[in-house]
């Protein structure tokens, strides 16, 4: 698997997105830590609109439930409640 460096060096549109990043901390309008989220809270939103039956690794509840998503950590899905976006609750 190619690594985050390689792929920058390579894929002109990741590289983008990254250089956009870097602009946004070093312009001081977000922190690193806010980057990042911003960054967990994207997928969680994408992943949200892609309604699949998972289940939780986490509570093994059925992901599908009503207010529940789910999140893909490590390529395990976890639910919106064992999962914010500073990362796993337990
Ligand atoms: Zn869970």
């Amino acid at each position: 698997m190619m690594s985050v460096e390689d792929r920058y060096k390579t894929d002109a549109a990741f590289h983008s997105l990254v250089d956009y990043m870097v602009s946004m901390i070093e312009r001081c309008r977000f922190t690193p830590t806010e980057i990042r989220e911003a960054a967990m809270l994207a997928a969680i939103i994408s992943d949200r609109r892609n309604i699949r039956p998972r289940r939780c690794m986490g509570c093994d509840a059925v992901i599908t439930d009503v207010g529940l998503y789910y999140v893909t950590v490590m390529g395990h899905d976890y639910c919106s409640q064992c999962v914010t976006p500073a990362g796993l609750s337990r």
